[in-house]
């Protein structure tokens, strides 16, 4: 569990992808023959912070930001705008042996093994070339070590000499996790690691993670597209909508007390969530593009409670307990948004 101690420190992060043009596009632009390219902006303000020893569930539909936010905090993609510290330090202030350590102590876990593996190797290379090129082990004690995280991971530690077409989808995802946990890490980035493979594997995996969070003291940033898979996980869950948080809390309070309206309604989205007395519909609609993403509210051509200030202006993200945080215009940290939607005479009734 958490010790409380702040290990990712994300301020006012903002990432920004402008398409890149070639010389013939440059041209067209410039006699009025092309339109300037446009700007996604992928990360919009962002601030988040990661204790020591948590895990936290990063949830958004697909193009929300959330894999532009951990590519971020891996130093993997710089920001445009903002800061992220690890332990403390701006990791853009690291530089030579400092710069590799943060690297190999934040691993992400893609969503498809089958591509992020090389096909061509076998697993005792894949999994321990990186150890020893980084020195951690010698190269005499390459096979030892890849036993060992086979075991670890629940694979067969015979099977070291197989290449990555040789085992199975869930397999394939428990030898990623092998291969991250190599060069010792302390942070894993979960990106969508599960998505891809089937229910029951999808389970033995979330137990596989926890319980080597538990062994190795690992913190996690486990990003979903899907609300209900990040419960048996996290100790946190933060929601993104295009690019900013909308909603940030302890697990039981999401699912127990989610209090902004696309929270509500990706709730509303899971089968056996008991829906009594919600008086919101599921999510409508298809998330608009970060190109062009709405004035004020980024969710209120889809909010069911949006009113006309909500078209105008961000909501803030404003605290409605130390460890909840919302932004919404109608959340004032006391009354619920149904509450105070009937107040205002909002009905909720647009979908
Ligand atoms: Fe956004 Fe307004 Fe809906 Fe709140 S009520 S989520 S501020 S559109």
């Amino acid at each position: 569990m958490s010790d409380l101690q702040p290990m990712i420190e994300v301020s006012n992060v903002i990432k920004d992808f402008r398409s890149k043009t070639d010389l013939a596009e440059r041209l067209a632009i410039r006699v009025g023959l092309a339109r300037e390219p446009g700007t996604v902006h992928a990360l919009d303000d962002v601030s988040l912070t990661i204790r020591r020893g948590e895990v936290v569930g990063l949830v958004g539909e697909s193009g929300c930001g959330k894999s532009t936010f951990g590519r971020v905090v891996a130093g993997m993609l710089p920001a445009t705008g903002g800061v992220v510290r690890r332990n403390g330090r701006d990791i853009t202030a690291l530089k030579g042996a400092e710069a590799r350590a943060l690297r190999l102590a934040t691993q992400i876990i893609f969503q498809d093994p089958m591509s992020s593996l090389n096909p061509r190797k076998k697993v005792l290379d894949i999994i321990g070339e990186a150890p020893v090129f980084h020195g951690l082990v010698p190269r005499s004690g390459m096979r030892a070590l890849v036993e060992d995280l086979m075991a670890k991971v629940g694979l067969d530690p015979a099977m070291t000499n197989r290449y990555p077409h040789q085992f199975s989808g869930g397999q394939r995802q428990r030898i990623g996790i092998a291969r991250a946990l190599a060069v010792n890490p302390d942070f894993l980035i979960c990106d969508e690691s599960i998505s891809a493979l089937d229910v029951s594997i999808q389970a033995q995996v979330i137990n596989l993670l926890v319980r080597l969070r538990e062994e190795l003291s690992l913190t996690l940033l486990f990003i979903s597209h899907d609300l209900s898979v990040v419960r048996y996980i996290s100790d946190r869950v933060v929601i993104m909508y295009l690019g900013r948080v909308v909603e940030s809390a302890p697990v039981e309070q999401i699912f127990g007390g989610a209090r902004h309206p696309y929270t509500q309604a990706l709730l509303a989205e899971i089968p056996r969530i008991d829906r009594r007395g919600h008086h919101f519909a599921t999510v409508k609609g298809e998330i608009p593009s970060p190109m062009h993403p709405p004035e004020g509210c980024h969710f209120h051509p889809r909010c069911p409670f949006a009113m006309e200030r909500c078209r105008i202006e961000r909501p803030a993200l404003n605290h409605a307990s130390p460890d909840h945080t919302v932004a919404c215009h109608l959340d004032d940290g006391f009354g619920r948004i149904e509450q105070n939607a009937g107040a205002l005479g909002v009905t909720g009734a647009k979908t």
